[in-house]
């Protein structure tokens, strides 16, 4: 597109750093799920500075307690929604709460973080000339009436629902970054990230993947939220990290889906962790909650073809190392 501007010129301070060896990176909702598990990628190349900036709202510090301290590794608690002066050379724009329970809590701040975030973000990338990563998600396609989902399908959401704080905030976020690529040359990424799961999320946090595994390691019954036929598509967390970074390091600015296709049925999956964990736990089915879409399943041609990516995680594999990470958190042995 002949429309598109070059990038800006680095200033003669991060010129110079180009004769320093370290690549000086920005994490934004570093302290949370995905975040903790990008910052120890990050961090085991001994060219990276990592710079983690977080509000503490769903995530927490101990998720970086083993690198507080390191020499290339800071810690600042900061909220997005204010301006950040920092200089780095790659920012990946993570924070956001995920979880429907915690994005509905305060969506007025929802929309904030995302719109007022995401812009504060790219005005920082434009300043410093530093590339930058949307972690968008598959939610941008609402109810999708396309199924499986690729990239060029614009979605089905509700502008005015209590999901919107979330979905219409990742679309402008979106808009955001590729009017900033447009209008200013900022060089961007943006991920379209699908359910994912893994250690370290938060134990008590609704999502679906967590709440049957603490239920059936607490010997509580599994919740299946009517109708029970809802489908989702779940990537383990170090496939989707590695998905991040090879996208942040291509010459693709996306938006490419990040996920795994395996799909299945809230039902199927209780039937799953039942069978895995506790096959003597009893599976309930509870009411849902509004504009719950009933289908998800990425469509990766694009990531596979662009980023030679693909999961290799399957989810009978990851559910008992969340399993092992879940009973060392609630202290709950597995039983003889
Ligand atoms: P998470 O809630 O564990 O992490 C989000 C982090 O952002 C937390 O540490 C939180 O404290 C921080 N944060 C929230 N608002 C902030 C603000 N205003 N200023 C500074 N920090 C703030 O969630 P996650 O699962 O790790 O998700 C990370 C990103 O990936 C989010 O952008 C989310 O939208 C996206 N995503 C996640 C999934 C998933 O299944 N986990 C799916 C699609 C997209
Ligand atoms: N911004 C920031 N850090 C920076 C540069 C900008 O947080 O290093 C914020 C700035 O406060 C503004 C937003 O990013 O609210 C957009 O910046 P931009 O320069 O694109 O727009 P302007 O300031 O001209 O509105
Ligand atoms: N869900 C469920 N039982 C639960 C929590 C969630 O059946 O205890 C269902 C929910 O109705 C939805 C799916 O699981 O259809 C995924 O929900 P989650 O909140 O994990 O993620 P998202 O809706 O953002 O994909």
């Amino acid at each position: 597109n002949t429309s598109i501007k070059s990038p800006p010129e680095p200033s003669p301070l991060r010129k110079a750093k180009f004769f320093q060896a370290n690549m000086r990176i920005l994490v934004t909702g570093g302290a949370g799920f995905i975040g903790s598990h990008l910052v120890d990628r990050l961090m085991e190349n001994e060219k990276n500075e990592v710079i983690v900036v977080d509000n503490y709202f769903t995530g927490s510090k101990d998720n970086l307690k083993h690198w507080i301290g390191h020499p290339r590794f800071e810690l600042i608690r900061h909220d997005v929604t204010e301006p950040l002066l920092v200089e780095v050379d790659q920012i990946y724009h993570l924070a956001c709460p995920a979880s429907p329970i915690f994005y509905k809590y305060n969506p007025v701040k929802t929309i904030k973080t995302n719109v007022i975030g995401t812009l504060n973000m790219l005005g920082l990338a434009k300043r410093v000339g530093a590339r930058i990563l949307l972690t968008s998600t598959s939610e941008v396609y609402g109810d999708p009436l396309v199924h499986p989902q690729d990239e060029s399908y614009w979605g089905n959401v509700n502008p005015i629902g209590v999901r919107s704080c979330y979905d219409e905030g990742k679309r402008v976020a979106e808009t955001l970054m590729f009017d900033y690529h447009r209008q200013h040359g900022i060089e961007i990424r943006i991920a379209r990230i699908f359910n994912t799961y893994g250690p370290r999320m938060n134990i008590d946090d609704g999502r679906v993947v967590n709440n049957f595994i603490a239920q059936a390691i607490r010997d509580e019954p599994l919740t299946v939220q009517l109708p029970g036929t809802q489908t989702r598509s779940f990537c383990y967390v170090s496939d989707m990290v590695d998905g991040l970074i090879r996208l942040m390091e291509g010459e693709n600015t996306g938006p490419i889906n990040i996920g795994n296709p395996g799909e299945f049925t809230m039902t199927e999956l209780a039937e799953t962790v039942k069978e895995m964990i506790n096959p003597k736990v009893e599976v309930i089915t509870v009411e849902n909650t509004p504009d719950d879409p009933r289908q998800r399943k990425p469509d990766i041609t694009k990531a596979k073809e662009l980023l030679g990516w693909e999961p290799k995680i399957k989810l009978r594999d990851g559910i008992p190392l969340m399993e092992d990470d879940f009973r060392k958190r609630l202290e709950i042995r597995r039983k003889k």
